[in-house]
């Protein structure tokens, strides 16, 4: 029986998306060959590339505004020193929103003076920070729209005079927001468009070469936009199957179809932990995500029972982060409203026995 996949990632992806992908390991389109034995710049493989790219664009509404789109390797961690290599000459904002703001904080540092223009370090980032001033003499600002490990998110964008740079990893393709407003955008693809092994970046064109270091050619977005994301050999699978969950995101009616099913997702779960009183919210409730809920149980008894109900439910990946503890439900774009449906089920018949 297939579980309900509330992992945080690498995370749950759609069953047709599955189902297709295993079929390419055998035989990619008829061709008489797997995906994972022919050439990448085979006609085929470029094929999947482009329309992959092409797709992340036409998703987030930039098509024909100035950006490109990229599947790099590394992971968002590596964007954490590319963005840095690749813009920061002086000095770089950074918004300490969690964890992985956190890192990339420590990455920058590498190559310039780092600001932090806000944090909420001292309530274990249960918030986001707000009415900090930024300074205006920044090479950019960096955000991070949804801080996985504590279930916050950014509903509110500051405007800046520097370029906008964003880490989407957990909520990209999830919610309608002018992607416009920013210069550069990054997500690992684990958590909201594939497997593990490819990392999307859309970057405005205009916002590289002002920097005066030497910048090696792996690491040089100049570099991956010339050689059309295909420098070297490219995550030839990762790639494939985030072209096929866009592909899948397109065909149900884009990010607006799916924020709403996100949006009662995050509803029907939301109100179960304010409604009971045996669950608590974790994060402040203007700033929770609609991707990752975090909340815990409020009498430790209850805990041994309630994560026997789960087992038995089929529910699988709700242990919260270590940092934060408690339990943590991702409720990603492939995860249905009935999965989310079993959970409040459990919760609520865990309200009556507490
Ligand atoms: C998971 C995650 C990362 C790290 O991604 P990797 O691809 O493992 O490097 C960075 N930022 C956010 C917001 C994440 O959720």
């Amino acid at each position: 029986m297939k579980k309900h996949n509330f992992s945080a990632g690498p995370c749950i992806l759609p069953q047709e998306v599955l189902l297709k992908a295993s079929e390419s390991v055998m035989d990619f389109n008829g061709l008489g060959l797997s995906l994972l034995e022919i050439s990448h710049r085979s006609k085929e493989f470029v094929e999947v590339m482009e329309t992959a790219r092409s797709l992340a664009l036409e998703l987030l509404d930039l098509q024909d505004k100035g950006y490109q789109a990229l599947f790099l390797q590394g992971g968002a961690s590596m964007e954490f020193l590319m963005v840095a290599y690749n813009l920061l000459e002086n000095k770089a904002g950074y918004l300490n929103t969690g964890t992985w703001s956190d890192k990339a904080i420590k990455e920058a540092k590498n190559f310039g003076e780092v600001v932090e223009v806000g944090s909420s370090k001292d309530e274990n980032f249960k918030y986001i920070p707000k009415g900090y001033t930024i300074p205006t003499d920044l090479d950019y600002l960096h955000l991070t729209s949804n801080n996985t490990i504590f279930g916050t998110q950014i509903n509110k964008f500051p405007s800046v005079n520097a370029p906008l740079i964003c880490d989407m990893s957990s909520d990209i393709f999830s919610r309608v927001i002018d992607f416009s407003q920013f210069d550069l955008i990054y997500a690992g693809a684990q958590k909201n468009m594939g497997p593990a092994g490819t990392t999307l970046v859309i970057v405005k064109e205009d916002i590289l070469g002002k920097v005066s270091r030497q910048i090696p050619s792996m690491l040089d977005y100049k570099v991956h936009i010339e050689k059309n994301s295909m420098f070297n050999t490219p995550a030839v699978f990762p790639v494939y199957v985030s072209m096929l969950t866009l592909q899948w995101l397109k065909d149900m009616g884009g990010i607006a179809a799916i924020e709403e099913i996100n949006n009662k997702k995050a509803r029907l779960l939301y109100s179960e932990i304010d409604l009971s009183p045996v669950f608590e919210g974790f994060a402040n409730k203007e700033d929770r995500s609609i991707m990752n809920a975090t909340f815990n149980i409020t009498d430790e008894k209850l805990k041994d029972t309630f994560e026997k109900m789960l087992k038995e439910g089929g529910i699988n990946g709700l242990n919260g982060h270590r940092s934060v503890g408690g339990y943590r439900a991702s409720m990603y774009n492939a995860l249905s409203l009935d999965s989310v449906g079993v959970l409040v089920d459990i919760m609520s018949e865990m309200e009556r026995k507490g």
